[in-house]
């Protein structure tokens, strides 16, 4: 039952990494961790869609991983807390 995939960690940023960063660049700020730190106490935060090729942003709520995205109409809009905190 052992399955010993040799799965080797990359250096690459992963998918939630990738769009944290392009929501912070959109927003203006420096890095993902630069916006997490100024928006962490809002009730409102900006979230970016989970969608590969689509970057819309708005605001939701903190907890937010269904937000709609008026692009894809569809609720795929994650805010910056739940991206870098899982
Ligand atoms: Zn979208």
């Amino acid at each position: 039952m052992v399955s010993d995939k040799p799965e080797r960690k990359e250096q690459r940023m992963t998918d939630r990494e990738q769009k944290a960063e392009t929501l912070a660049m959109i927003e203006g700020y420096n890095s993902a961790m630069e916006m997490l730190e100024a928006e962490s106490l809002d009730s409102v935060q900006h979230g970016i869609c989970m969608t590969e090729d689509c970057d819309y942003t708005t605001q939701v709520e903190p907890d937010s991983t269904t937000g709609w995205c008026e692009v894809c109409n569809n609720g795929t809009v994650t805010s910056i807390s739940e991206l870098m905190f899982f």
